[in-house]
């Protein structure tokens, strides 16, 4: 049962109804069978889609769903459709080709000084829109199964500074597991930052709230000049209740620095006014906006993407309304060339860069496209002019 909590003006003031609190630890369920707000005839229907792409979630963030409202974002983000299954052949359960960068021992390698470690194959709700869920759906040998051979990894390539933490979602290991990692990590001399990706505090803040030992276990390496960095996924200002809130605040009093990245999704953010909401929201939170992704184009994912022109319009608009600080993100895809960055738009071309890239050649230019605006990727783009070099309009001699 809920128990309200007593009223919070400043907290009701800025970000709405305060919510229920919760005393328990939410209970997880890996079948829509088990979802008593869903109709009979719809669990039916759902069998399906669970038979296809995993479900999971828990108590505390169905609780967030408004169930009149089949719209509802909460649900759109946890709750399986039958609409995942119609997908679209072309695209792949990797767009990013991860695994041609994924090095054994869960390690992806593609940019120089920086790894990423995937340290599970677990996440506290699937997200029906996950770009990695073939981590969830087969065996595979993506994800770490024994640490060391990724630290190994780390450990013999001096140039890695920047570890991020990945899977699945690092918070669902035990405290214990999660320390013997950053701990071994913090024995490598050469890696300075440590990123935690992590979907937790908008899933089960309770994660964080309920267990003392891990944001102390963070705070102890956490150091002045080799930071921890808590990289949130809140996609909606709908996750950011009154419990999620508390355990990023509780994560930055340990020492912890947080950031958010989000995807553009079709029926969950896709509107400037939310979009602009969640990055004004997070600002406050001290949480500013990192990243904002085109949505992959990755199998059963084609009911939340948006074509990338549109998918930038309503970025823009959202940033034009937000102050400094909820502005700072960039809208980027992560292709398998590198990370691209859209920059502008005229009406007749689109202009990119690649803000990190395996490849030399790719780094300091500027590209430029004819507008497709039913393009959902690089891939769906012709190149109009060759790459222009920055460096050579700074340095024209
Ligand atoms: S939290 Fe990330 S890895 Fe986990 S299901 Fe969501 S998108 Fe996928």
């Amino acid at each position: 049962m809920w128990n309200l909590a007593g009223s919070n003006m400043e907290f009701g003031k800025i970000f709405g109804k305060k919510p229920a609190t919760w005393v328990k630890r939410p209970k997880y369920t890996t079948s829509v069978e088990q979802i008593n707000e869903i109709g009979e005839a719809e669990r039916q229907s759902l069998r399906v889609v669970e038979d296809t792409f995993q479900f999971r979630t828990n108590d505390y963030y169905t609780s967030l769903i408004d169930w009149e409202d089949p719209d509802d974002p909460i649900r759109q983000i946890s709750i399986p459709s039958i609409r995942e299954l119609e997908m679209n052949m072309d695209w792949s359960l990797d767009a990013s080709c991860e695994e041609d960068y994924t090095r054994g021992g869960g390690i992806q390698h593609k940019y120089s000084n920086t790894v990423l470690l995937l340290v599970n194959n677990v996440c506290g709700t699937y997200c029906r829109f996950c770009f990695r869920k073939r981590l969830f759906m087969n065996d595979n040998d993506e994800v770490a199964r024994n640490i060391s051979e990724g630290l190994a990894y780390i450990a013999e390539n001096s140039k890695i500074t920047n570890v991020l933490l990945t899977g699945g979602d690092p918070l669902i290991l035990s405290t214990p597991k999660l320390e013997e990692i950053i701990r071994r990590l913090r024995e490598i001399k050469h890696v300075k930052i440590i990123r935690i990706g992590s979907k937790m505090p908008a899933f089960n803040p309770f994660r964080i709230l309920n267990d003392p030992s891990l944001p102390e276990m963070l705070s102890k390496y956490s150091l002045a000049t080799k930071k921890i960095y808590l990289m949130a996924h809140f996609n909606h200002p709908k996750e950011l209740t009154e419990h999620s809130i508390e355990a990023m605040t509780v994560l930055q009093r340990h020492g912890v620095i947080t950031t958010n990245q989000t995807p553009i999704l079709r029926g969950i953010n896709d509107s400037p006014n939310t979009l602009y909401e969640l990055f004004e929201k997070l600002s406050y939170m001290g949480v500013p906006p990192y990243y904002v992704f085109q949505c992959r184009p990755t199998q059963g994912n084609e009911m939340f993407s948006l074509p990338l022109e549109e998918a930038y319009g309503i970025f823009e608009k959202a940033q034009s309304m937000a102050s400094g600080l909820g502005k700072r993100a960039r809208f980027v895809m992560s292709h398998q060339t590198g990370k691209i960055e859209v920059i502008g738009l005229t009406e007749e071309q689109i202009f990119m860069r690649y803000h990190r890239s395996p490849d030399n050649a790719n780094r300091d230019g500027i590209m430029v496209f004819n507008r497709n605006s039913q393009a959902y990727w690089l891939d769906d783009y012709e190149e109009a002019e060759k790459i222009i070099s920055s460096r050579y309009m700074m340095n024209p001699a």
